[in-house]
């Protein structure tokens, strides 16, 4: 089968997730997070693993590895069986989560399925009582892992498969010997998939003595990007993204452009917000059937669209002269896709601009594409407030100059002469007035800063990857952090302007505020700062928002996952009265420190025509009016 999906490789032949013998459950899900198809390695390892082979694999950052394993583990799973059959180790507790997150994501419509991640600094009860119900598969840090062994409260007996993931970077923190002896307590008969950056001895030493035949997939980097392409990258922090791309669409003089997303949902999501803003923007992805996918890239090229929103799938080998820039909105997967990428723009000689952005976890890709390119990209300040509002102003000015050469304005001279006279009020006043009404619930100009963490915020984010080991250390020493912070009760009380939602996760899911505060800002474009107090507890948690959530907003909501679990946001019915149910402990954010300020939350849903954005100061006054209107 390994030699099958070679030989596709190297007739071009595109694999589909439907090629892959994978069972329904898991082919829909696929379809419904929106992954247009497998990425080079999972295209590779999917079938092996699935055959019950050993694999070793190779390949960076960002370019799908969870998937690669999770996907045929747990589609070999039995799921009646309640031993660990699957255990996977990671070498930090950060990482850990985000796997069984995906995992708990992957096995949505895998009936009875569970998973349980492992780690230090918390507690030991709640990881054994879990354990003790049954789990089908264990997401650990060594050091967590090793002590369940050792206490007997994890048995591997049953142990079908073992997952290494990110070796290399387990060897670095020290974890090898730790690694070698789980590896020494598994079943002889254990399938093994080790995945590494890179290959150090060490590494190869323990592949030799511990896979069985193992097949190594060794995912290779492109390297050639135009020199006439000015990259440059944009670190996410503290403004959202979607107002970090509308100040660059103001303030950058661009033709066409190409604007990457991962996902199929997002490509029509993003496009519909930038045609609220005013834009000629349409989406392009897989699904769209071939005839409209070809009309819109006839609409791109004839100008009657300027942006493109798409995925690496449905952009590949697109050429249109007008694409004088690529913004990589989402990081792409690999350095090989953001060659191709940018590659859209700056074609047969022109110059072309291409932009990334780049949230500090995922510095690491940006090294990488720097590494596989040669060479480097710059770093880019957002244009300021004055910039974007002069640009503004212009327009503006350059409208009235328009509509005073081309219309006809005899009638309204007449209308405005007579309102003067009747209502003696000077003319400027009147034009000022009209000026308002045509501009309409949207600012004209920008009245914030843009809030953006100083640079040092995001480069000592950045330390983060550096910072943990430290962290995991304490855990193989036992050096627990206190099991839970002081369980204060807390005042539940709403405060006013705010409504109470309930969302369906909870301390069972290791939910803590942050994921939750992450997840609403980052997709209902709230600043953190809007959100209210958050009280987890077993099986859900409730958080204050802003009074008029916008339905579709709300709608958004329900569907982000968060520590595993859909939000399946509600209604608090118990809402403004509930004081009685006190939640178990209280989240980690001092209690004032989530109570929002007194303005509304910024929100940018504006389906009107015309340029607003979420930091827009009188936007968000106006939230309520305008969810009113709709
Ligand atoms: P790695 O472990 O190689 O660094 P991850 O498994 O964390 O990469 O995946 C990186 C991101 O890519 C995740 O956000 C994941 O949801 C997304 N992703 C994985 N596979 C696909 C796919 N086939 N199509 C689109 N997005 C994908
Ligand atoms: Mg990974």
């Amino acid at each position: 089968m390994s030699k099958d999906t070679s030989a596709d490789k190297s007739t071009g032949v595109e694999i589909k997730f439907s090629d892959l013998a994978l069972d329904k459950a898991l082919l829909k899900i696929l379809d419904e997070v929106g992954y247009e198809k497998p990425s080079p390695i999972q295209a590779q390892t999917i079938p092996l693993l699935l055959e019950g082979r050993d694999i070793i694999g190779q390949a960076q950052t960002g370019t799908g590895k969870t998937a690669a394993f999770a996907l045929p583990l747990i589609n070999n799973l039995d799921l009646k069986q309640k031993d660990p059959q699957l255990l996977v180790l990671a070498p930090t507790r950060e990482l850990a989560i985000q796997v069984a997150e995906a995992f708990q994501k992957y096995a949505t419509y895998m009936k009875g399925f569970h998973v349980l991640p492992v780690y230090g600094g918390a507690d030991y009860s709640g990881q054994i009582r879990a354990l003790k119900r049954g789990v089908h598969v264990v997401v650990g840090t060594p050091g967590r892992v090793m002590d369940h062994i050792r206490k007997g409260t994890l048995k591997l007996g049953n142990l079908k498969a073992l997952v290494l993931d990110e070796a290399d970077e387990m060897l670095r923190m020290g974890f090898i010997d730790d690694v070698e002896w789980i590896l020494e307590q598994t079943p002889d008969d254990r399938q093994i998939a080790l995945f590494s950056a890179t290959m150090p001895t060490q590494i190869r030493r323990i592949a030799t003595k511990y896979l069985n035949e193992p097949e190594q997939i060794t995912i290779k980097v492109k390297t050639a990007t135009a020199e006439t392409i000015r990259q440059r990258f944009w670190p996410v922090s503290g403004l959202h993204k979607l107002d970090a791309l509308t100040r660059i669409l103001e303030a950058e003089e661009f033709d066409g452009m190409i604007i990457f997303v991962r996902t199929k949902n997002s490509t029509v999501e993003l496009a519909d917000k930038l045609a609220a803003r005013g834009y000629a923007a349409a989406a392009l992805n897989g699904d769209i059937a071939q005839n409209q996918r070809e009309r819109t890239i006839k609409n791109l090229k004839s100008g009657k669209v300027d942006i493109i929103v798409a995925t690496d799938v449905a952009a590949r080998g697109l050429d249109v002269e007008r694409i004088s820039h690529v913004v990589n909105y989402d990081v792409p997967h690999d350095t090989e896709s953001y060659i191709h990428r940018i590659g859209r723009t700056g074609r047969a000689g022109r110059e072309g601009d291409a932009i990334l952005f780049v949230a500090p976890r995922e510095k690491r890709m940006l090294n990488s594409i720097e590494r596989a390119t040669r060479k480097s990209i710059e770093r880019m300040e957002l244009p300021s407030t004055e910039v974007i509002n002069d640009k503004r102003i212009d327009k503006f000015k350059q409208r009235i100059t328009d509509t005073l050469a081309n219309e006809d304005l005899a009638l309204f001279s007449q209308l405005v002469e007579q309102y003067e006279q009747e209502h003696n009020v000077p003319s400027i006043e009147i034009a000022a007035a009209l000026a308002q009404l045509l501009q309409g619930d949207i600012p004209l100009l920008l009245q914030n800063k843009p809030q953006r963490k100083s640079r040092d915020d995001w480069d000592r984010e950045d330390r983060g990857r550096r910072d943990r080991p430290a962290r995991d250390r304490s855990e193989r020493s036992e050096r627990e952090r206190p099991p839970r912070r002081e369980r204060q009760q807390r005042d539940t009380a709403l405060d006013e302007g705010l409504d109470r939602y309930r969302i369906e996760v909870g301390h069972d899911h290791q939910v803590k505020p942050g994921n939750i505060v992450g997840a609403i800002a980052n997709e209902a474009d709230i600043e953190s700062k809007y959100i209210g107090r958050i009280s987890i507890y077993d099986d859900h948690s409730t958080v204050d928002l802003p009074e008029g959530m916008p339905k579709e907003l709300l709608y958004t909501l329900k569907k982000v996952w968060v520590s595993g679990q859909q939000l399946k946001i509600s209604l608090d019915d118990k809402g403004k009265k509930s004081k009685s149910e006190k939640p178990q402990s209280s989240d980690e954010s001092s209690s004032d420190k989530r109570k929002p300020g007194k303005h509304h939350p910024v929100i940018s849903r504006d389906k009107k025509k015309g340029q607003s954005s979420s930091d827009d100061k009188k936007g968000k006054l106006s939230l309520k009016k305008r969810v009113r209107k709709k």
